[in-house]
């Protein structure tokens, strides 16, 4: 029984949990073993609006902040569920809201917000670019009233699985741009438009059931009206984007650490060998409270990020540390869940093995550690840059 620090919309977290109820253990199982993206969690979750929490009322959503959303990916993940199949369909959309026109957000926002719209597809990572973001090559070349795309992307997730994708590309040359950051530009691209026109998707198998994909543009046609916000500035639109982010990912890990402890705790009191609990020995039940120490501490930098974020202000290094601190505490509960079910672990029908696989991603993607503790070396600690 884990205490305290989880009670924040007590009525949105008992409505997911119901929810996640019907998506029990081996749901999960069959969806992981043949790598098949999870259509019907996907559409129950869209239909109870829990996909639409941050998309303001005028456009048909729920209108609240990002405590609420932290509330909704933290009980899908400590359920034992994984958000990674839709996540996106929640804050993607910030780039239209935030930056896009009124006649953007009037034609896109409200069928994203019903879910009759998939705006879950975000096109940055590059084969060769890899975190050094100002480096892509996906170029977008102005001709009439279109842009003509080519390039490469990689790691896009949910590609196949979106109706539109918010797409990060340059319209001028880095060496051309007064600053490596500019020249970069958003085009939200009609992925049932696109496919076969100009855009190859190819999906990969990963280690966990990611719907992620490789994109190939080739004179990809994509109408100037489609451009959001400013050409040149999508650089600084990218990066507003991903505090929401880094701070939504960083609730799933909180989900996950609290259902590695749920797990860890249950089994220790349970299991019986040499005559008693395992739970009984401090060596098994330290493990299970370091981990709620740090999965704790975590929780409450996220809700500080998410403060932040809610009220406007600057969160950047706070959405960073969050996540790290986050991913790292979700990471250790998995190694010591595994342990802690000794050869049982490793079973499929336990879902340990599973969940532990997934939140392995979290200390690469959205962003790996390394370029967090750069960030905060460099912004935070004013330290001399790297790069
Ligand atoms: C399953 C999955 C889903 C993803 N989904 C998406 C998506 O939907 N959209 C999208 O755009 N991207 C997505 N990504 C990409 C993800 O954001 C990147 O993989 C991540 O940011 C790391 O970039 P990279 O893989 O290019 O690693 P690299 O940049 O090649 O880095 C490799 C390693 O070197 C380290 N490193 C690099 N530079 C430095 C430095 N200067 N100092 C110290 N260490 C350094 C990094 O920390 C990392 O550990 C996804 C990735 C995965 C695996």
């Amino acid at each position: 029984m884990q205490a305290s620090q989880d009670q924040s919309f007590p009525e949105i977290r008992e409505s997911v949990r119901r929810l996640c109820a019907e998506f029990p253990g081996p749901y999960w199982q069959a969806k992981d073993r043949d790598r098949i993206y999870p259509t019907e969690f996907v559409n129950a979750l869209t239909e109870a609006g829990f996909l639409s929490i941050l998309i303001p009322e005028e456009y048909g959503g729920s209108g609240l902040g990002l405590g609420a959303a932290i509330a909704v990916l933290e009980e899908i993940h400590r359920s034992g569920c994984n958000g990674g199949a839709c996540h996106a369909q929640m804050y993607t959309m910030g780039a239209v809201l935030k930056h896009g026109s009124p006649a953007q957000k009037k034609k896109y926002l409200p069928g994203v917000a019903s879910g009759a719209l998939r705006l879950q597809a975000f096109g940055v990572t590059e084969p060769n670019s890899g975190t050094d973001t100002t480096r892509i090559r996906t170029f977008a070349r102005k001709d009439g009233d279109h842009y003509v795309v080519t390039g490469q992307k990689i790691w896009i997730s949910r590609a196949e699985y979106s109706d539109l994708m918010v797409l990060l590309v340059r319209t001028t040359a880095r060496e051309q741009a007064a600053k490596p950051s500019d020249g970069m530009s958003v085009l939200l691209v009609d992925m049932r438009e696109a496919v076969g026109k100009g855009l190859t998707i190819r999906p990969i198998r990963t280690m966990l059931n990611h719907a992620t994909t490789e994109l190939f543009f080739d004179d990809l046609k994509v109408p100037v009206e489609n451009l959001i916000g400013e050409e040149g500035k999508g650089f600084k639109y990218i990066l507003d984007g991903m505090n929401a982010e880094r701070i939504l990912i960083a609730a799933e890990c909180i989900g996950d650490g609290r259902f590695f402890i749920d797990r860890a705790s249950k089994y220790a009191s349970e299991r019986q060998v040499f005559g008693a609990p395992i739970g009984r020995n401090q060596g098994i039940q330290f493990p299970i409270a370091r981990a709620y120490v740090q999965t704790s501490a975590a929780a409450a930098m996220v809700d500080n990020a998410a403060a932040l974020f809610d009220g406007g202000k600057p969160c950047g290094t706070e959405a960073n540390m969050a996540k790290m601190l986050a991913s790292e505490a979700s990471w250790y509960a998995a190694d010591m869940c595994l342990q802690t079910h000794g050869g049982f672990g490793f079973a499929e029908e336990y879902d340990i093995e599973r969940k532990f696989r997934e939140t392995r991603l979290y200390q690469v993607a959205p962003i790996s550690t390394n370029l967090i503790l750069s960030h905060v070396a460099t912004h935070a600690l004013g330290l001399p840059k790297s790069f």
